[in-house]
């Protein structure tokens, strides 16, 4: 089939010294899908995350982005190849001001060549941070922190958004509100999102298809609506 922006994670390990975190986990997130990945407090939601940008190493497995191998590349070199990491705790940088840490983004895509995302698309998307655009990151919001990391992600012209707990510590109003410009952004632009959420009531509500994990291992994948009418799955490990 055609696998342009497909992200496929196959049978992927990793430890932490003792501690198994990812086991053997098979996980494919398709173009112009939102896959959410589930699972409670230390599943290895964040790990599978930084093992696929590269920041952990691997024990086992692989990673393909349209069929090309990324398994062992450099953090620097994924995110070349169009692998966008929107970490846990926003990761914006509190001393530039909102349109400088935008620019950072568009550095990126630039040296990747054309985005389908400009500044001026950005602010479109987001006019809270126009409208903030000279003022310092740390006078932001959390809800515009937000915002501001996923818009500098998009300038880096991503074919893949890997998006780590975007509703932690929002208000449901905000999150509502950053799952709706997602949704919008997936359906125009056809990116590939893997957003890992501990919200899964929320997440599956926007998501296409859904993986649980448990303990390291992949433990249901199915439809994001399946999955949330599954009572004994929602709760056994999705706490709705
Ligand atoms: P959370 O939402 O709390 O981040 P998670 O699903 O993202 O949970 P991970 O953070 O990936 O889970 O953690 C998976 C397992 O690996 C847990 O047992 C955790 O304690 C362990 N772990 C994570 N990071 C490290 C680390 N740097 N050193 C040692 N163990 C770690």
């Amino acid at each position: 089939g055609n696998q342009h922006g497909e992200l496929e994670i196959r049978d992927l390990s990793a430890s932490y010294g003792p501690v198994v975190a990812l086991n053997h986990v098979h996980i494919t997130a398709r173009r112009g899908r939102i896959t959410a990945v589930l699972g409670a407090n230390g599943a290895g939601k964040t790990t599978l995350l930084r093992t696929v940008s590269g920041l952990v190493r691997g024990s086992s497995g692989g990673v393909f982005l349209g069929g090309r191998d990324l398994t062992g590349l450099s953090a620097e070199a994924i995110a070349m190849a169009g692998v966008a990491h929107v970490p846990e705790g926003r990761g914006v940088i509190t001393e530039l001001t909102v349109e400088e840490n935008l620019r950072l983004g568009e550095l990126l895509g630039t040296a990747r060549g054309d985005g389908a995302h400009d500044l001026d698309s950005v602010y479109e998307m987001f006019p809270a941070l126009e409208q903030r655009r000279r003022r310092e990151a740390n006078s932001l919001s959390g809800g515009e922190r937000q915002m501001l990391v996923i818009g500098r992600a998009l300038l880096s012209a991503p074919e893949v958004l890997l998006l780590d707990e975007p509703s932690l510590g929002l208000a449901p109003r905000i999150v509502a509100q950053i799952f709706g410009l997602l949704r919008d952004l997936v359906d125009r632009d056809g990116v590939t999102v893997l957003l890992v959420e501990q919200n899964a009531r929320s997440a599956l509500s926007i998501a296409d298809d859904g993986f649980v994990l448990n303990l390291g291992e992949v433990v249901a994948a199915d439809e994001a609506s399946t999955l949330a009418a599954d009572d004994d799955l929602r709760h056994a490990y999705l706490g709705f």
